[in-house]
């Protein structure tokens, strides 16, 4: 009796190494389109379902692949419609991923590492640092997961790369999970609905430039001067705003995509009228859009968002000095949407002794 093999999971595969794979059991290599038309458009659970599937490739299928590896342990649904999953993953790490309703929009937010090395002061998900890169399966496995909570009506319109880690930290696994959602006949995805969050990693952003598609790129700045994003942003030190623009401006001139900047307000930290009219001064002259977000309070963190009138008058400034701005809504508030702040309560729960 041979030892039985672990099994591989099958999203980690693209299109070329699948086709290759079906050839190798004698079968046609358009099976492959097949199987992800299978995985990828039909949300089927089990490859079972998969009726098209000559019965004998879908037992090799079922010998040495996983549809999906990790396992949901929890399930949350706010008032909003939005919802998040926290699943466990093979290794018994976490991750969390969001569903998000907006009319037609339904926008999911996935995550690429396990915890996140950046160290952002108002952030959850870097609180204990980054134990390691999620796979290109485990990345999409979260997409998937989620366009199975929808309706038959109801289909993925856009993906956020904003979930935990930092998404150009881990290009290498990203990239071809990002093409596949891209894909024809994978998600079929434009690759316009597709945003990569980043704090701003310049060698990063040149990389996903270079690769070709027109991925909408999101720079977390949150300070409009180094002194203070030093503070915010701890890795911005080594780094600096000058070069996170010029990395962000030649991503503009090689994709077409306007830049996104997100800006989390934190009262009494970076909201004053002065940030704002400095920060105008940086993104006037650039297309640019910004994205002011209120922080969303994370537990043990003492930071909370502005008051209404101040976030008012920030946006305000910033119009007046032309640049496009939008105050983004607080989305799944009653289920602690933000990035890691289940994965965090787990990680709690976890060390804390249980009752007797
Ligand atoms: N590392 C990437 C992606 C993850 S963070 C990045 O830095 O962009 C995604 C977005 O969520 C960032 O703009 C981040 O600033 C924001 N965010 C994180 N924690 C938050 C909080 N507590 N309240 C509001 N926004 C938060």
């Amino acid at each position: 009796m041979s030892a039985t093999l672990p099994l591989t999971r099958l999203t980690d595969l693209d299109r070329a190494g699948l086709s290759d794979w079906c050839v190798e059991q004698g079968a046609d290599a358009y099976r492959a389109d097949q199987i992800r038309r299978w995985i990828f458009g039909k949300r089927v659970g089990h490859f079972d379902e998969m009726h098209d599937v000559p019965v004998a490739l879908r037992a090799k299928l079922k010998d040495q692949f996983m549809l999906f590896d990790a396992q949901v342990v929890r399930h949350q649904v706010a008032s909003d419609r939005t919802e998040k999953l926290l699943c466990e993953l093979s290794d018994g790490e976490h991750l969390e991923c969001v569903l998000m309703r907006e009319t037609s929009r339904r926008t999911v937010c996935i995550s690429t590492q396990v915890g996140c090395a950046m160290g952002c002061v108002f952030c959850a998900s870097g609180l204990n640092g980054v134990k390691r890169n999620l796979a290109t399966g485990e990345i999409l496995e979260q997409v998937l997961r989620l366009d199975r909570l929808l309706g038959p009506e109801e289909r993925i319109t856009n993906v956020v790369v904003m979930g935990i880690g930092e998404p150009l930290a881990n290009l290498k696994a990203l990239l071809p999970a990002l093409d596949t959602l891209n894909e024809k006949g994978a998600l079929g995805l434009g690759a316009r609905r597709i945003t990569v969050s980043t704090v701003g990693l310049p060698d990063g952003i040149r990389a996903l430039a270079a690769h070709g598609k027109p991925y909408n790129l999101a720079v977390s700045l949150h300070a409009p001067n180094d002194e203070l994003r030093n503070r915010i942003v701890p890795v911005n030190a080594r780094i600096g705003l000058d070069a996170i623009l010029a990395a962000a401006d030649d991503y503009f001139d090689k994709t077409g995509r306007r830049v996104t900047y997100e800006y989390v307000l934190l009262r009494g930290i970076n909201d004053e009228v002065e940030h704002a009219r400095q920060l105008g001064a940086l993104l006037s002259d650039r297309n640019a859009h910004v994205n002011l977000i209120p922080m969303n309070p994370v537990e043990p963190l003492h930071l909370d968002a502005p008051s209404v009138v101040q976030m008012r008058k920030f946006v305000n400034r910033l119009e007046q000095a032309g640049v496009n701005v939008t105050l983004r809504k607080r989305k799944g508030a009653d289920i602690d949407a933000a990035c890691g702040q289940l994965r965090l309560q787990e990680q709690v729960g976890a060390i804390q002794p249980s009752p007797t």
